[in-house]
């Protein structure tokens, strides 16, 4: 079995920082991860229309962290103190931590109803399927399911010049009343007035039955035919703490302290999407914790307090495509054009900065 002082699971927004810091301090790590690089999930919809190319919107792990193991992780057992995984999808491999085991697992699509025949994007690979889906021929209609900020982001960016030029149908559906719920009023309706002008179909307020023979049915019996139905309705964390043992709230994340240390451990912690702090699941908290375990963990695990950590929500950006974008600072504040596009942009480039690349 292999060993390893810090055992990090899941080289995304969480993991990467974190092994980044511990790699500058000298110590002895390993991440794994079931690809070889980090897909960058804000890049997702334009990795999904082409609009910037595939070294854009990955980041190759063993280059900058050395010390990774590209292998799907398929349990974790508590008691033994190690990793059942599995190395390229064949074979197995056992892991041990020493000191402390992270877990940074991430997202998975929460599907609360029957979908069949939908593309979950999660990865590079899942984006060029979409994409293949979209080019396949001349008008494609293209239903998304959720209009939180990921469903709102896909059909920006897909209405814009890809859209005009395949002439494509773009549906959004999303079951609250509005768009980007729990944004600002002129956020919101910022949004929909730019959807709607690129030529999006909103249908707002009925919630989602089914999707199966090639349409989506809405509760009140509406029928929207689709070729390619991309999911945004809904993610939870990794089933894999579920299925691990760990005690989880109604979205799989598990239960931990102030630390992020899970519940009755000393040396297991969890990160990102997949910890139930209460905070949203976004890439914003999920960095801001892994570079704080990256800065105190060892001195966590030898029994030191470090200071309190104050992991805070601080807003969100979300791209409407081709030069336009709505901000939203806090519940209130909100502002949208250039503005909004320079610092969504700004706020990608940041990610780069804080693993110094
Ligand atoms: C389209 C889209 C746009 C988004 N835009 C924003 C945004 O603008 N701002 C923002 O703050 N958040 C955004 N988010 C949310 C953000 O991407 C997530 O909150 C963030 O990725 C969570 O970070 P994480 O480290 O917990 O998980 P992830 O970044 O998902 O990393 C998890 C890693 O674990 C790996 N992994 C998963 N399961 C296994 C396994 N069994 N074995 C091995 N490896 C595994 C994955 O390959 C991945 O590398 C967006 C999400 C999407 C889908």
């Amino acid at each position: 079995m292999l060993k390893t002082d810090y055992l990090i699971l899941g080289g995304g927004y969480a993991g990467v920082p974190l092994a980044y810091r511990l790699a500058r301090k000298g110590e002895d790590f390993l991440l794994v991860n079931r690809r070889p690089y980090q897909t960058l999930a804000a890049l997702l919809p334009e990795l999904i229309t082409g609009s910037i190319c595939e070294e854009e919107g990955i980041i190759w792990l063993k280059p900058l962290l050395k010390k990774v193991l590209v292998a799907e992780v398929r349990e974790i057992d508590l008691s033994g103190r190690r990793v059942v995984a599995l190395d390229h999808g064949r074979e197995s491999v056992l892991v041990g931590w020493r000191k402390a085991l992270v877990i940074c697992l991430g997202w998975e699509p929460d599907v609360r109803f029957p979908a069949k025949g939908v593309c979950f994007v999660r990865e590079l690979p899942d984006a060029f399927m979409a994409r293949r889906a979209l080019y396949l021929q001349e008008g494609q209609r293209v239903v998304i399911c959720g209009g939180g900020f990921v469903g709102v982001e896909y059909a920006g960016e897909i209405a814009t010049d890809l859209g005009i030029k395949l002439g494509l149908e773009i549906h959004l559906v999303e079951a609250a009343p509005d768009l980007l719920s729990g944004l600002p009023p002129e956020a919101r309706k910022k949004a929909r007035s730019v959807l709607e002008e690129r030529g999006v179909k909103i249908h707002t307020g009925v919630p989602v039955e089914a999707i199966d023979k090639g349409r989506l049915v809405l509760k009140d019996g509406t029928e929207i035919p689709g070729d390619l139905f991309l999911w945004a309705a809904g993610v939870r964390a990794s089933r894999v703490l579920e299925a691990s043992g760990f005690e989880v709230d109604e979205r799989g994340r598990a239960l931990v302290d102030e630390y992020l240390r899970a519940q009755g451990r000393e040396d297991v912690f969890v990160l990102g999407d997949c910890a139930g702090t209460g905070l949203p699941m976004l890439g914003q908290i999920a960095v801001q914790q892994g570079k704080f375990l990256g800065e105190y963990l060892p001195q966590i695990v030898s029994g030191q307090e470090p200071p309190p950590p104050r992991f805070a929500y601080k807003g969100l950006v979300v791209s409407l495509g081709e030069a336009e974008a709505v901000a939203a600072l806090g519940d209130r504040v909100s502002f949208s054009g250039m503005l909004a596009v320079v610092l969504k942009k700004i706020l990608g480039k940041k990610y780069f900065l804080d693993i110094r690349i």
